[in-house]
């Protein structure tokens, strides 16, 4: 049995694989970017 059986996406904007965090449990679907950096980054583009 493997305990690293997260999902995990990849990051559009800085192109990095990132997995589920806790934080994004009840809204993972929605989730695009790794980071709230990232998110602006792409946001303010
Ligand atoms: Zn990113």
């Amino acid at each position: 049995m493997q305990k690293s059986d997260l999902p995990s996406k990849l990051c559009p904007v800085c192109q990095r694989p990132f997995s589920w965090r806790r934080k994004w449990a009840k809204d993972w679907d929605a989730v695009r970017y790794c980071s709230e950096r990232c998110r602006r980054r792409k946001a303010g583009a």
